[in-house]
């Protein structure tokens, strides 16, 4: 008996290599451009759902889709997810793992040095035509503390590039053996305050879980250096928005560089922040890492359909 041809409902601009390693074997769907209303209903029939961090599939989102069984996450974190509900519906869950650990991990570098000798700014300058030579020197990564939070696989590729530049790493993560921290020549501390106290670069890289949303408030950023620089590329919410721009504004820290935010697109209090760099969630968004993405959720994607025996033929 022929199969029927599974639906895949992609909710997020995906590279086209992912559409090319899965033609003739799936209904693809494309849903960028329509709101949640719409994107639900084309959820009725569908037997995959591809999604990166914008759309949410909460319990009533995923309630639509009677025959979803597979939610495949371009990307990591799943934190859009009602992951919960779905295990309990039965649903497989997917994401690409690895696929954007060097963007992320090289995003942050970037970031930090940009913080550390003020490019963004001197640019801005430059463009208004301030030749700004005299304004304020910078500061070297070498010989500086990086205070790592999420030892996983960004951080611990961050842990690797900043030991390149003679930076001395320190790590948070209640999760991660002394073992693993001793071989990227990380020391692993037991308390988060003694990493803010005595880092010059904090960069966040933990996972969004009710244990880690708004784990950087005003006591937090209080006890970091004035003089030193806070990097979140992982989730928005791990950070509290408003306790930073207040320490911003009142020079708790020397500055901050943000990818990702509590709300997105976020507040416009931060943009109007000197000491503040930001960047629209580009943490994955390398041509490397968009290739690498689609072809492994391409590849994840036709395994589980095969295990739960929904490969059927050709369309
Ligand atoms: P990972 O799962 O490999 O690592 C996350 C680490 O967080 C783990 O080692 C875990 O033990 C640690 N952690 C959990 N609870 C913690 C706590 N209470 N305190 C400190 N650490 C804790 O994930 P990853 O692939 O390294 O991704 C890291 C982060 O980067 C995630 O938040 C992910 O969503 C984000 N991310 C952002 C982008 C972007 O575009 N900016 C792209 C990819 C990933």
């Amino acid at each position: 008996m022929m199969k029927r041809v599974p639906k895949i409902v992609v909710g997020d601009p995906l590279d086209e290599m992912f559409f090319r390693l899965l033609r003739g074997k799936a209904f693809l769907v494309k849903a960028y451009e329509l709101d949640q209303g719409e994107f639900a209903k084309l959820l009725k029939d569908a037997d995959v759902v591809v999604v990166r961090s914008r759309r949410r599939l909460d319990r009533c989102t995923i309630d639509r889709a009677p025959r979803l069984k597979v939610i495949a996450r371009a990307g990591v974190g799943l934190d859009n997810v009602d992951v919960d509900y779905a295990v309990k519906r039965g649903i497989t869950l997917l994401s690409t793992g690895d696929a954007s650990t060097e963007a992320v991990a090289e995003l942050t570098i970037g970031l930090m040095i940009a913080l550390a000798r003020r490019i963004t700014e001197l640019d801005r300058k430059m463009k208004r035509g301030n030749w700004c030579k005299n304004s304020g020197a910078g500061v070297e990564l070498r010989g500086k503390t990086l205070g790592i939070i999420g030892l996983g696989r960004i951080g611990s590729r961050v842990a690797e590039l900043a030991r390149v530049f003679g930076m001395r790493v320190v790590a948070y993560d209640p999760y991660v053996s002394r073992e693993k921290a001793e071989r990227l020549g990380v020391e692993l501390k037991q308390r988060l305050e003694d990493l803010l106290r005595e880092s010059d670069f904090v960069s966040i890289h933990a996972v969004l879980t009710e244990e880690t949303e708004g784990m950087i408030g005003e006591r937090e950023l209080r006890l970091m250096k004035p003089t030193a620089y806070l990097v979140n590329t992982a989730r928005g919410a791990i950070v509290d928005e408003e306790a930073l721009v207040r320490a911003l504004e009142g020079g708790w820290i020397a500055g901050a560089a943000l990818d990702v935010y509590e709300r997105e697109p976020p507040s416009s209090r931060l943009a109007g922040l000197e000491n503040v760099i930001l960047t629209p969630h580009v943490g994955a968004s390398t041509v490397e890492a968009q290739k690498r993405i689609a072809r492994v959720l391409a590849e994840k994607i036709l395994v589980a359909l095969e295990n739960i025996g929904e490969m059927g033929e050709s369309p």
